[in-house]
């Protein structure tokens, strides 16, 4: 349906970036009551009249929200505000029962800070510095559900239903300055500086970034001027792409949507845009041509934050091992080139690796059946690594039975198959298929000596001690076996044979 390619757009534009991340902490309490974040709970089981909004109820501020955010803000180098403030926004939707929001306005808790990201390109990898305007606290909303009708929105709906248990959760939003010059690389950018935010987040263990809860969820800015001008055009809002692949999706077709209109001599509509998981493209929603105005104004219910600074340098003394260095560290133990570290970390299975390994796998092999078959089916199915019914423990465990000669590598590849696939633990899947390997010393010392016997020559070979002679024995014998024999088991007891 577009006759314009991508490779058109950034001959032509310069995508400009900017990014808004939401993600809801994971205290035991609300921001502002003592009510339960704990998610799943029965509809409005988790209120009060606090985040319910009654009038005359008052908020407090959770101490330990406000140490996750500047945990947040030290991660991500940011300065750490003495002095901050909580505001009022005020604007009616029926999932916000006091009719605002209480957020932080023109005074956030963080401020200037920066994400280096690195993208791996045909011209070796590539840097990025995202540099990050501020970061400030505020609450969420509820939820609505919009019953009857045939897409889930209201839109068509009988009734609407309201449940306010997420009303109130603290949030933290993370927001970047403008981000020009990535090119042709923005999407990857966007997909990149998502990634290392949830992996900083995962660190400092302040929230569970499960994407497709909505726990960490990305709005994504795009606009695209003329290169080499400098007056940004109009940009577009895709609100809560909730999926890192989704963030790289909706950044590039956006690229591409606003080149067709700008060539077409159509204006880009400043407004806020829905990313559709199925198309990869993004519907429009609310218009934002006209500003909101959401008359802003300091929380009078709130005392402002002033955290100490001794404070501060206790949080910044225990700030985890960053994400970036904890890469370097992997790659170095594993020795892994360049190019397999970022597949990796493009394939999203570094944690996984690492637990496998922490296992008892050796990395090699933990890595190439996470980035190699693994994948590849996650890929085929267009899902996540994580949604797959296979664990590091299993991929563990089949790569021990794989070293102690009691699969093959073909065999384990059915095993895997069979573990994805939903049939179990791989003993299960080894059971139920009768998968068997030949791990019988007699039967393979007879498929030996019948091929020393029919290859005499090279037999003498090896005895002789020229060693890569002995592939050709192994063949044979791999052959006569139908390949259910373990190879390296088979060169162990013919070099044996051979006294070697
Ligand atoms: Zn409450
Ligand atoms: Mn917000």
């Amino acid at each position: 349906m577009s006759s314009l390619t991508y490779d058109d757009v950034v001959a032509k534009y310069e995508p400009v970036l900017g990014l808004e991340v939401h993600v809801e902490l994971n205290t035991h309490s609300k921001m502002f009551c003592s009510c339960s974040t704990i998610f799943g709970g029965q509809p409005n089981t988790q209120t009060c009249p606090v985040c319910l909004g009654m009038p005359g109820a008052l908020p407090t501020v959770n101490e330990k929200a406000i140490e996750s955010t500047i945990l947040i803000g030290l991660a991500l180098n940011c300065s750490i505000a003495p002095f901050s403030r909580f505001a009022r926004k005020n604007y009616f939707y029926p999932d916000m029962p006091k009719n605002f929001q209480i957020s932080q306005f023109d005074e956030p808790i963080c401020v200037d800070g920066f994400v280096d990201v690195e993208i791996d390109t045909d011209e070796g990898v590539k840097k990025f510095r995202i540099e990050v305007e501020r970061v400030h606290m505020e609450e969420d909303t509820g939820k609505s559900l919009h019953v009857g009708g045939a897409t889930g929105r209201i839109h068509g709906a009988d009734y609407s239903l309201l449940d306010y248990n997420r009303a109130g959760i603290p949030l933290v939003e993370i927001v970047t300055k403008i981000v020009p010059g990535t090119g042709r690389y923005a999407p990857e950018v966007a997909r990149a500086y998502v990634a290392e935010l949830r992996d900083i987040l995962r660190s400092l263990g302040v929230s569970d970034v499960k994407m497709e809860q909505g726990s960490l969820r990305c709005d994504a800015n795009v606009s695209l001027r003329i290169i080499g001008s400098d007056v940004l055009g109009t940009r577009s809002e895709t609100k809560n792409v909730n999926s890192l692949r989704s963030v790289e999706r909706a950044v590039r077709g956006e690229m591409i949507r606003h080149a067709e209109r700008l060539n077409n001599g159509d204006r880009v509509v400043q407004e806020t845009r829905h990313f559709q998981e199925d198309t990869g493209l993004t519907r429009s929603g609310r218009s934002k041509e006209q500003a909101e105005d959401y008359r802003y104004f300091p929380e009078p219910d709130l005392v402002p934050v002033a955290p100490d600074a001794l404070w501060i340098e206790q949080l910044r003394a225990t700030l985890p091992e960053r994400p970036s260095i904890r890469r370097k560290r992997l790659q170095e133990q594993w020795s892994v080139p360049d190019k397999e570290m970022s597949a990796m970390v493009n394939a999203d299975v570094l944690d996984v690796v690492e637990a496998t390994v922490l296992l008892g796998s050796d990395p090699t092999k933990a890595r190439s059946w996470w980035l190699g078959e693994i994948s590849r089916v996650a890929n085929e199915k267009e899902i996540a690594i994580a949604q797959l019914p296979i664990t590091p423990n299993d991929v563990a465990e089949i790569v021990v039975l794989v070293n102690s000669g009691e699969l093959t590598d073909k065999l384990a590849r059915q095993v895997v198959e069979g573990v994805i696939a939903g049939e179990g633990t791989p003993a299960q899947v080894i059971s139920q298929r009768g998968i068997k390997v030949v791990n019988d010393d007699v039967a393979l010392m007879k498929a030996i000596e019948s091929a020393c016997a029919a290859q005499p020559e090279t037999a003498e070979k090896v005895r002789a001690g020229h060693l890569p002679a002995a592939g050709a024995l192994i063949g044979a014998v791999m052959k006569e076996t139908q390949g259910q024999a373990d190879a390296a088991r088979v060169r162990e007891l013919l070099l044996k044979h051979l006294g070697q």
